[in-house]
């Protein structure tokens, strides 16, 4: 595939190994123009970065060396993984994002991402289960790539990974509360072992990891409430790792 080139001075000047490469961050850039985007992206005033950007028609850019350490995921953690720029590939869509109008990830932009996507899965031999979200790694800050984003559509690809519950039966448990203390304590565990961090100092943070899971597999509704239909799905997903 055809890949266009950029220049993005916003990465670590010390290269890295290939076997540091574990995790791809996908996001999305959240500015009101692709032109915008790159501006940004490239710009050593804005100390962000990512390995490649891809825009609405699909076109595939790449701003920074893979071998090198680009400024995308920022504080940020996943499994055992921590401050993830060191060993992850960050991909950025073009689209506007939450804040100036969120929008349908575009077909060609999502082929363009499945192709680079397996093509780094097979160079970097990068598990399924560590394809995630910048909110997935970054919860409290973070919402992109955001819950128009089709995971579902990228794991039927092997990228990432998704739930085998049945979406008719699944609807049935949703708004429906989790009562019990020892379901509460499964749901949590299985969240941790799917990749989420946990920090005990802020209060908030389970609200916040809740919407993030809620953004990736349960598009529907993302209210930060545990309801059994989220403990059904974490429990499937975390069955299968
Ligand atoms: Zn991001």
């Amino acid at each position: 595939m055809k890949i266009g080139s950029l220049y993005s001075p916003n990465f670590n000047r010390k290269q890295r190994t290939k076997n540091s490469v574990k995790i791809i961050v996908i996001h999305y850039t959240g500015m009101q123009s692709e032109r915008e985007s790159i501006i940004r992206l490239c710009n050593p005033k804005s100390k962000v970065s990512s390995h490649f950007l891809i825009n609405q028609s699909g076109k595939v850019y790449r701003l920074v060396q893979d071998n090198r350490i680009a400024w995308h995921a920022g504080k940020s953690c996943w499994r055992k993984y921590k401050n993830l720029n060191k060993n992850s590939i960050g991909i950025e869509l073009v689209n506007k994002g939450h804040q100036f109008g969120y929008t349908n990830f575009e077909k060609k932009q999502l082929s363009s991402l499945i192709r680079i996507c397996k093509s780094l899965i097979k160079k970097y031999k990068i598990k399924r289960r560590n394809v995630v979200g910048h909110s997935d790694i970054a919860p409290l800050r973070k919402t992109d790539p955001g819950e128009k984003f089709p995971w579902k559509q990228l794991a039927n690809n092997k990228i990432g990974i998704w739930h085998h519950s049945k979406p008719s039966l699944l609807r049935k448990y949703r708004n429906i509360r989790i009562l019990k203390k020892k379901d509460k304590i499964k749901f949590i565990k299985n969240l941790n072992k799917i990749g989420y961090c946990f920090s005990t100092k802020k209060k908030y943070f389970l609200v916040q990891i809740l919407k993030a899971f809620q953004r990736h597999y349960r598009q529907e509704l993302i209210n930060g409430l545990a309801d059994k239909e989220c403990l059904i799905i974490a429990q499937n997903l975390s069955k299968n790792l």
